[in-house]
């Protein structure tokens, strides 16, 4: 796929200063705090949300969501910013949160292992300084480089906890849907050389497909389950912007599900966890957004508040 790299862009004076940043992400269980090393994604997964989030939206210069995965901007300074927060930022003061884990996510509105980074190495060293920091660093990625990082990561094994997105085990189908990102197949094996190293790992079910069944959920569990994971995180697609239109576009005829999708979508939140609850027993972690929470029948919704995670 053919992407424009920004190395020399204008960025508000707020990002210049400042790389990591207060978040909201603890409502889904994943970090009190965020860091995205990058503007835009290589992975250019058609499902993905991140596009029409304000994060991107209002830094990427005006580009429309088609063009996610066609341009990639390099925060200037990143690193140095990340040096900097770290003077004020110390362990004891990242769990003064609403959730108070002191989680620091890498990353939530782009992959900090896409292909550019393997010459960058903006990710490695923001990771490297944030553990030698002392803080607890939850890493989110669809790629495999992260294997490079591994001497870092289980040097830290007990502050680190690392994921992959693993929606499915097809890897045509993610040629199809995440046409820049490494398949699934390899994203297991990193998890499984991760486990090996005695570095702590996830799998995040996201986001899991409106045709899929059950047996999607048990193939995956079949995968990393194995593998002692901490946690395995379940998403189902969500609808914003125009991730759903885009999905369409790569799938041709196949995307008849798209048809009501957007009314479905609560009831269908509803079931899907109930699987992943069932499937994956006690390592299942769920977040039911709260919008489709909000749609569904008092009887149904009730059982679901109980997977909402509460501040402290
Ligand atoms: S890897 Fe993640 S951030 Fe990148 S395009 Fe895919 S879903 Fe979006």
């Amino acid at each position: 796929m053919p992407v424009r790299i920004a190395e020399s862009v204008t960025v508000s004076p707020r990002m210049a200063r400042h790389a990591i940043s207060q978040s909201h992400l603890w409502k889904k269980r994943l970090g009190d705090w965020v860091v995205n090393p990058y503007i835009g994604c290589q992975h250019g997964c058609f499902h993905c949300y991140c596009p029409a989030m304000p994060g991107v939206k209002f830094f990427n210069g005006g580009r429309p969501q088609e063009d996610w995965g066609h341009y990639l901007i390099v925060k200037p300074g990143i690193v140095e910013a990340t040096r900097r927060d770290l003077l004020r930022l110390t362990p004891t003061q990242a769990v003064r949160t609403q959730w108070g884990r002191g989680i620091i996510l890498v990353s939530f509105l782009t992959d900090p292992y896409q292909a550019a980074e393997r010459s960058y190495g903006i990710t490695r060293e923001i990771v490297r300084l944030l553990l030698e920091a002392g803080h607890f660093v939850r890493i989110q990625t669809r790629s495999d480089l992260v294997v490079r990082d591994f001497d870092i990561l289980s040097a830290h094994a007990s502050r680190v906890l690392l994921g992959t997105s693993l929606p499915y085990l097809d890897d045509n189908l993610a040629k199809r849907l995440e046409p820049g990102a490494p398949a699934p197949s390899k994203r297991v094996a990193m998890l499984r050389r991760a486990a090996e190293r005695g570095i702590p790992i996830y799998a995040a079910v996201a986001p899991f497909m409106p045709w899929h069944t059950t047996q999607v959920l048990e193939e995956i569990a079949g995968a990393v389950l194995p593998l002692n994971p901490v946690e395995v995180f379940c998403e189902v697609l969500n609808p914003r912007g125009r991730n759903l239109r885009m999905m369409q576009g790569a799938l041709g005829p196949d995307a008849g599900w798209l048809a009501g999708y957007k009314e479905r979508w609560p009831m269908f939140t509803a079931s899907v966890l109930a699987d992943s609850a069932r499937i994956f027993g006690p390592v299942s972690s769920l977040w039911p957004d709260p919008k489709a929470i909000a749609k569904l029948p008092d009887d149904i919704a009730s059982p679901l508040h109980a997977w909402v995670p509460s501040p402290g």
